[in-house]
C-alpha cells in the first residue's frame, strides 16, 4: 500500500468538472486581478469565518505583515507570537518592521502558552499573533482578555485554521484581525499562492485592501506607499469552488483523525483531540516519537510519508540567533521539536490506510 502524506491529485479528481469551467470563464473574460471573482470569494469567505469583510491578498505570510501594518504596528514595537510554528508567523513581524518576541507553547495543546504570554508583555508590545497550530483553536479567550487588559492588538494566525471553533465563533472572528493562508496544501487551498485577511472592522479592511494594492486610492492616486499583494481571479474561483465542500472535508478529516486515536488508543501516545466546546480541524495529525527519524525512516519503508511539523522551534532557527536565545528558555517547544510527527491527513485518506500507517507506526515503535 501507498499512503502519501496529502494527496491533491484526488481533491482535484472530485472538483474538476466544477473547476475547470470555472476557470475556463476567466481565461474567456482575461479579467485576470481583482473583479467580480475576487469580490464574490471575499465575500463567502467572510460569512463563513463569521465577519464583516474580507480582503484576498497573495498569501498568508502577507497577509499576516499587512493585517500588522493596518494595526499600526511598525518601528520600535514589540509583537508576540508563539516559538513553535511555521516562520511565516514571526517572518511577517519583522516585515513589518517590529520586534519578534517568542512565547513557549502549551506542552498538552502545542499552542500559545498564556501564561507565558502575560509574563512577556512589556510597556513596548503592540499587538500578539497567536497561531491555531495544525487546525486547533488556541486559547483565544483568555488571550484575547489578556490583550484587552494591556491594550493589544491581536491578529490570528489562522493558516492552519479554516473552519475551526471555540465556543461556537470560527477561528478568524476572535482578533482584531485574523489571516489566512491558500497555499496548496492548506485545509482551503488554492492552485498557487493566496490568503485573505478577515476582520469586523470596516475602516481596518479598507485599509488592508489599501495596503495590498500600492496604498491606492485610485489607479493614480497613491495614498502611501503599500505593496503588490492581491488575490488573483483564478485563485478566486478554484477557492469559491473549494467553499462549496470544505465543510465535507473538514468532517472527513476529522472522521479520519478519530480513526486515528481509535487505532493508537492505549499505545501511551499524545494524540490531537477536539478542545473543550471547539472544533479542531486537523490540517496536520501530529503525535510525538522518541526518533521520529528512525520511526519516520520505518513508515517510509512501508510506502507511508510522514512530515515533521516543525523539526525547529523558531528561537533555534538560524535566522534568529541574532535574538541570542537558549533553548531552554523555551522548553517545551525545544524538547518537542526533536519528537515531532505528523501523519498522513487529507479527506480522501481511506480506513484502510489508516489502519495500514496505524500497524506500522506501532510496530516501528514497538518491535
Ligand atoms: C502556511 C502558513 C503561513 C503562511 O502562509 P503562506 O500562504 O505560505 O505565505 C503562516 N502561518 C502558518 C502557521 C502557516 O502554516
Amino acid at each position: 500500500m501507498r499512503v502519501p502524506f496529502v494527496d491533491l491529485k484526488a481533491q482535484y479528481n472530485r472538483v474538476r468538472a466544477e473547476i475547470e469551467p470555472a476557470m475556463r470563464d476567466i481565461l474567456e473574460r482575461s479579467a485576470f486581478i481583482g473583479g467580480a471573482a475576487v469580490a464574490d470569494f471575499e465575500r463567502r469567505f467572510a460569512e463563513y469565518c463569521g465577519v464583516g469583510h474580507a480582503v484576498g491578498v497573495g498569501n498568508g505570510t502577507d497577509a499576516l505583515a499587512i493585517a500588522l501594518r493596518s494595526l499600526g504596528v511598525g518601528q520600535g514595537d514589540e509583537v508576540i507570537t508563539v516559538a513553535n510554528s511555521f516562520i511565516a508567523s514571526s517572518e511577517a513581524i519583522t516585515m513589518a518592521g517590529a520586534k519578534v518576541v517568542f512565547v513557549d507553547c502549551d506542552p498538552s495543546t502545542y499552542t500559545m502558552d498564556v501564561d507565558k504570554l502575560a509574563k512577556a508583555i512589556t510597556p513596548r508590545t503592540k499587538a500578539v499573533i497567536p497561531v491555531h497550530l495544525y487546525g486547533r483553536p488556541a486559547d483565544m479567550v483568555e488571550i484575547c482578555a489578556l490583550a484587552r487588559q494591556h491594550g493589544l492588538k491581536v491578529v490570528e494566525d489562522a493558516a492552519q485554521a479554516h473552519g475551526a471553533t471555540l465556543g461556537g465563533r470560527r477561528c478568524g472572528s476572535f482578533g482584531d484581525a485574523a489571516c489566512f493562508s491558500f497555499y496548496p496544501g492548506k485545509n482551503l487551498g488554492a492552485y498557487g499562492d493566496a490568503g485573505a485577511v478577515v476582520t469586523n472592522d470596516g475602516a481596518l479592511a479598507e485599509h488592508i485592501r489599501m495596503i495590498a494594492n500600492h496604498g491606492r486610492l485610485t489607479k493614480y492616486d497613491h495614498a502611501l506607499e503599500g505593496v503588490n499583494s492581491r488575490l488573483d481571479a483564478l485563485q478566486a474561483v478554484v477557492l469559491g469552488v473549494k467553499m462549496n465542500h470544505i465543510e465535507i472535508w473538514t468532517e472527513e478529516r476529522r472522521a479520519a483523525a478519530a480513526l486515528y486515536r481509535e487505532h493508537l488508543a492505549g499505545t501511551g501516545l499524545a494524540l490531537p483531540d477536539d478542545p473543550a466546546d471547539g472544533r479542531h480541524v486537523y490540517h496536520l495529525f501530529v503525535t510525538r516519537v522518541e526518533d521520529p527519524e528512525r520511526v519516520r525512516a520505518a513508515l517510509g519503508a512501508a510506502g507511508i510519508d510522514s512530515g515533521s511539523h516543525y523539526p525547529v522551534a523558531l528561537p533555534n532557527l538560524s535566522a534568529y540567533r541574532y535574538l541570542g536565545h537558549r533553548p531552554e528558555d523555551f522548553p517545551v517547544a525545544s524538547a518537542y521539536q526533536g519528537q515531532l510527527i505528523s501523519l498522513p491527513m487529507y479527506p480522501e485518506i481511506t480506513a484502510e490506510q489508516v489502519a495500514y500507517v496505524c500497524d506500522h507506526l506501532k510496530k516501528a515503535i514497538f518491535q
